[in-house]
This record gives structure tokens, C-alpha cells and sequence, in this order.
């Protein structure tokens, strides 16, 4: 019973639940007090992660949001500015937690198609030294680029924006929420495309499949602020270590095979892009997400359509009046993948 779903669930990888063999390894984990940082288990992700980024040190938070919420209190003060995307999940969708709790004011420039900042746009946005402007602190980038399409982001392009942030005497802040799809997507490390970043970001709980926690990584003098500002929060944990072990497990072992969620991302776009009414709205996927709109003639709406599949025993995201969001994951096999074309095609 405890693998069986009731539904095909593609509303995000954040649904995914632990894997039978991280569900043993949590049942055995070593544990400890890790506010005293006495949790073997989490010492040991914490420097596994910091490995896999290529930075000093490593801290596990409760969630995405909290390691960017503290990445950005550990490398800004009250009236600071962090330059992102009007795209970007930080100033999207984590409740404006950056100017609540710091009173550090987001600089918003337009995110490309491609998930990008423009450079000269970046270059603009850097304030100059002056007591009218709030000091520009953070450039923050976004790999995948969720709400442009799961896109990842290439080394270089990451670099050209650490190199202008350092130039310009700023940090640059990687949110990696899905780091590792944009490294299997671009058949490169999380180490390299995490380089030219002061702090970065990862989700444990999102393709990987843990059932939760974060990491933020970044040189051992930050990451100790960090683990002050981490217990400010209340996000201080004690026998963390049974989550940790899960986390263990996601970055051992469930990485490489987010190339399946990729593939067959790309089968489900192909099926419902042939149907008509329907079209691909981001381009073929090039992660694990699918962005399929109604065709404008359609006069059903999204969320009727929502209901029919929900009826069907399949969940589907909608991001706005005609837009669906579809993520594969782990628990999704080729057999749901048919299954929700057929379901599309019988609904629309
Ligand atoms: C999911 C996500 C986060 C936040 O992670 P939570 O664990 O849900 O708080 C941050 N950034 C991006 C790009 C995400 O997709």
C-alpha cells in the first residue's frame, strides 16, 4: 500500500515520494543533535553536497525557499538590493520573504526566453556608488529556469554573470532548486555549472525525491553566517539525520537517471502537441516540465479541463488562464505518459 498512487500526479516533482530504499536508510540512520552538529548523517550530506557543488562547506535547510531566504540574509543588509528576474521563483513565489525578514529590496530585470538575464540589462541594473541609490549587493540566476520552461543554463553564460558581479564587487547567488536536471539536460557537472557562484542552492526533495530538505553551499565563512541566520529562522533541526539519509540517497543514486523524467517530458509534449486544440507553449521541453497551452478557438477553460483529468485520476498545474504545466518525475513511467495523452485527447 504504501507505493500505490492513486493518481498520476503531475503537477510538480515536489510530490515525489521517498524511494522504498531511502525509506530503509531512514528507518537506519545514524542520528544526533545537529544543532550541536553532532548528526553524523547530516555532516556527512552536508560535505557530500558541498562536493557535488565544489564549494567548502555545505548546510542543510528545511526547504528551497529557507536556503535562499538565507542566502540572501548572509550576503546583503536592511536597504540592500539582489538583482533577479521578474520571472524567478525568488521574487515569484516565496512570499517576499527577502524584504520581510532583511528589508532587502529586489531589483527586478525582464528574464529571457531562455531563462537568461540580459547582460547589458545586468549591467544597468548595477547602481552606482551614490547615497540616492540602495546599494546592489546580489545578481540572483535560476537553474533549470522554472517558469521559463524547466530551461537549464549553460556554464558560460553563468560565468559571464559571475564575472561581472565580482568586477563590480557583488556576489552572485545560483538558485539550483534543479540543478541537476540543467547538468544531465546539458551532459555537464552541477560543479561546473555552480562555479562562477558565490552560493548555491539545490533541492533534495524535487526530481531526487527526498522527502524533504535543501542544501545551500559556499565557502566555509559563509556557510557558518548561514548556519547562524538558519537558527534565527528556527530552522535550527536537531535529529535531522533521518531526513539527511534520504538526502544521501538522492544524490547517489537518483541523479543520473533524471535523464528517464527528461525523456519522457519529451514523449508527453510530442502526444499532446499532436492533439488538436493543444499546442507546446515553452518549446519542447528540455527538462522534466511540459508547457502545453489551449489553443485560442478552444472555448473550454483550463480549469474544466483540470476537473476532466482530475476525474480520470490525473493532476495536472495550470500556470494562468490557458496554460498547463505538466512535470515528470520518478513515480511517472511510460505506461502514465500514454495514459495521460489518451486522457488529453478524450478531455479536450
Ligand atoms: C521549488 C523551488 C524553490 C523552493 O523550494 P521549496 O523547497 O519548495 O521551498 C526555489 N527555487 C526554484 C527555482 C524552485 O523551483
Amino acid at each position: 500500500m504504501l507505493y500505490s498512487f492513486p493518481y498520476i500526479d503531475l503537477r510538480s516533482d515536489t510530490v515525489t515520494h521517498p524511494t522504498p530504499e531511502m525509506r530503509k536508510a531512514m528507518a537506519e540512520a545514524e542520528v544526533g543533535d545537529d544543532v550541536y552538529r553532532e548528526d553524523p548523517t547530516v555532516n556527512c550530506l552536508e560535505e557530500l553536497a558541498a562536493e557535488k557543488m565544489g564549494k567548502e562547506a555545505g548546510l542543510f535547510v528545511a526547504s528551497g525557499t529557507m536556503g535562499n531566504l538565507i542566502a540572501v540574509l548572509a550576503q546583503s543588509s536592511r536597504g540592500d538590493e539582489a538583482i533577479m528576474g521578474d520571472l524567478g521563483h525568488t521574487f515569484l513565489f516565496e512570499g517576499g520573504g527577502i524584504s520581510a525578514f532583511g528589508g532587502v529590496f529586489a531589483h527586478i530585470i525582464p528574464n529571457q526566453p531562455d531563462g537568461t538575464l540580459d547582460i547589458c540589462d545586468l549591467e544597468t541594473a548595477i547602481r552606482p556608488i551614490d547615497i540616492h541609490c540602495p546599494i546592489s549587493r546580489l545578481i540572483i540566476l535560476e537553474n533549470t529556469h522554472n517558469h521559463c520552461g524547466g530551461v537549464p543554463i549553460s556554464a558560460a553564460y553563468t560565468k559571464q554573470v559571475g564575472d561581472l558581479a565580482h568586477t563590480r564587487g557583488l556576489r552572485l547567488h545560483l538558485d539550483g532548486a534543479r540543478i541537476f536536471n540543467a547538468a544531465v539536460a546539458l551532459n555537464t557537472s552541477a560543479k561546473e555549472l555552480a562555479a562562477p557562484a558565490d552560493t548555491v542552492l539545490f533541492c533534495l526533495s524535487k526530481g531526487l525525491c527526498a522527502p524533504v530538505g535543501s542544501v545551500i553551499c559556499g565557502s566555509r565563512a559563509l556557510i557558518s553566517k548561514m548556519r547562524r541566520i538558519r537558527k534565527q529562522l528556527g530552522g535550527g533541526m536537531r535529529q535531522a539525520g533521518i531526513l539527511a539519509a534520504a538526502g544521501i540517497i538522492a544524490l547517489e543514486k537518483m541523479v543520473e537517471r533524471l535523464a528517464e523524467d527528461h525523456y519522457h517530458a519529451k514523449l508527453l509534449a510530442d502526444g499532446l502537441a499532436q492533439i488538436n486544440g493543444l499546442e507546446l507553449y515553452k518549446g519542447m521541453p528540455q527538462t522534466n516540465m511540459v508547457f502545453i497551452s489551449m489553443k485560442e478557438k478552444d472555448k473550454q477553460a483550463v480549469g474544466e479541463v483540470k476537473e476532466k483529468l482530475k476525474s480520470k485520476k490525473i493532476l495536472v498545474g495550470i500556470v494562468d488562464r490557458r496554460h498547463f504545466r505538466l512535470v515528470t518525475h520518478y513515480w511517472i513511467d511510460r505506461k502514465d505518459i500514454n495514459a495521460v495523452i489518451t486522457a488529453f485527447s478524450e478531455v479536450i
